[in-house]
């Protein structure tokens, strides 16, 4: 009886001990980094002689580039620390920083959109059923009845 309580709370202490898995984050803004999104940066770009890499996600690693030269990156934004400094890139990742856990899979697909026109009613003086939206990424355009827009579940106004 001793014995068989002992082996149990054995395997009690071992399940304790297990280490939970590594949460992999992004360098830049800190949030955690699914497999599918991590791209390396090289802190000193690859063509200036660097070899050093952080994973960020893909969004966080195209903001660094949009906002830097190589040449600026080699010089001056060659760490993550120098990199928060920057202006542009300090905006983005407190903007980010607001956004929901999953924000970067979103980014990737449409989600964004503004409304490019408003089909006037086949008969004058009826009511506005109709608008055009444009996805924001890929500029894609589709009609959509304006009123589906008051769904909050769909839809949220504004920016986001
Ligand atoms: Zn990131
Ligand atoms: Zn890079």
């Amino acid at each position: 009886m001793g014995r068989i309580r002992r082996l149990m709370s054995d395997r009690l202490e071992a399940r304790k001990f297990q280490a939970p898995p590594l949460e992999i984050i992004c360098c830049l803004c800190a949030r955690a980094l699914p497999k599918s999104e991590q791209e390396a940066h090289h802190l000193i770009p690859r063509s200036k002689g660097g070899r050093e890499t952080v994973l960020l996600h893909r969004i966080c690693h195209k903001k660094i580039h949009a906002s830097l030269s190589e040449t600026e990156l080699a010089r001056e934004y060659n760490s993550i620390e120098r990199l928060l400094m920057h202006p542009e890139i300090s905006t983005f990742v407190s903007w980010l920083a607001n956004k929901p856990q999953h924000f970067y899979e979103k980014s990737r697909k449409d989600k964004h959109f503004l409304v490019s026109k408003v089909i006037q009613p086949e008969v004058p003086g009826e009511m506005v059923q109709w608008i055009e939206i444009e996805a924001v990424y890929s500029k894609e355009v589709q009609r959509i009845d304006w009123h589906d827009l008051r769904n909050q579940e769909e839809w949220r106004q504004g920016w986001v």
